[in-house]
């Protein structure tokens, strides 16, 4: 079992098939992005420890299924309501993924959940998306797991968190030697599309400061990245940038991640 703190983050999995973490607040938890189905959401909480009646509100980054797939029949089960913005409830709209109680924000003003003060911030990605840094008094959580490439305001946004999860999409070799179609590869490499390995551990050096203490690489592609060749990368790119002290997570799709504690 997992040692209680009040600001933290589970990883219950992350990858193109499917992404979802709980962040814990100290007046609540709150599940980030719900890209399983709510049976299976319950289950990997279950497994970390976690109970599914405890999350008090599900707040979304964007509209594709791989973050949005059980938010309708989670949200409704526990009468919960969603957060997420306006393009977004369209978005789910369409696919039938709305639930019942939902609230919209709009990026560029914070507003209050389970005792953090949250800041979305608008990235470039194929549809209206958002990143998100979660603030308990001076300490970020910051998280990006889709973008096409990091802008200035992302890259504002996510420096100098005690935690950062970021998008590490893919190895750009194994993406290009894929069998994909052509329009799926320049989709995927575009300035609107996903962070490959290269544009991830080339951020490091502006992002990672004296207060970071947790990195998170996620949102791997299951056909075109390999997990332990990323992990040996970022070893590599922390070690020269003299941050060995720095723990590093690869997410999986599979199986939850230990839960880190920023407080
Ligand atoms: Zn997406
Ligand atoms: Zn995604």
């Amino acid at each position: 079992m997992d040692i209680q703190g009040k600001f933290g983050i589970t990883v219950l999995g992350s990858g193109s098939r499917g992404n979802a973490s709980v962040i814990h607040g100290p007046a609540g938890l709150l599940l980030l992005d719900a890209g399983f189905s709510a049976r299976e959401l319950e289950s990997r909480m279950a497994s970390r420890g976690i109970r599914a009646s405890d999350i008090r509100a599900v707040i979304v980054t964007h509209e594709h299924s791989d973050h949005m797939k059980g938010c309708r029949i989670f949200s409704n089960k526990y009468g919960i309501k969603t957060y997420m913005t306006s393009p977004t409830c369209s978005g789910g709209l369409r696919a039938n993924l709305l639930p019942e109680r939902k609230t919209l924000f709009s990026t560029g003003s914070a507003f209050e959940l389970c005792g953090m003060k949250i800041e979305a911030f608008t990235v470039p990605h194929d549809v209206d998306t958002v990143g998100f840094v979660f603030r308990v008094g001076d300490v970020k959580l910051g998280v990006a797991t889709d973008l096409g490439h990091l802008n200035m305001l992302a890259r504002q946004k996510l420096r100098g968190c005690a935690a950062l999860m970021l998008e590490s999409n893919h190895d750009r070799t194994l993406l290009m030697n894929s069998a994909r179609p052509i329009q799926l590869k320049r989709r995927i490499i575009g300035r609107h599309g996903h962070l490959s390995n290269d544009d991830a551990l080339d951020s490091l050096s502006e992002l990672l400061t004296e207060c970071t203490g947790t990195l998170i690489l996620a949102h791997l592609s299951g056909e075109c990245n390999n997990p332990e060749l990323l992990q040996k990368l970022a070893l590599d790119r922390l070690a020269n940038l003299e941050r060995r002290d720095i723990l590093l997570e690869i997410a999986k799709q599979e199986v939850p991640l230990a839960t880190r504690w920023l407080l």
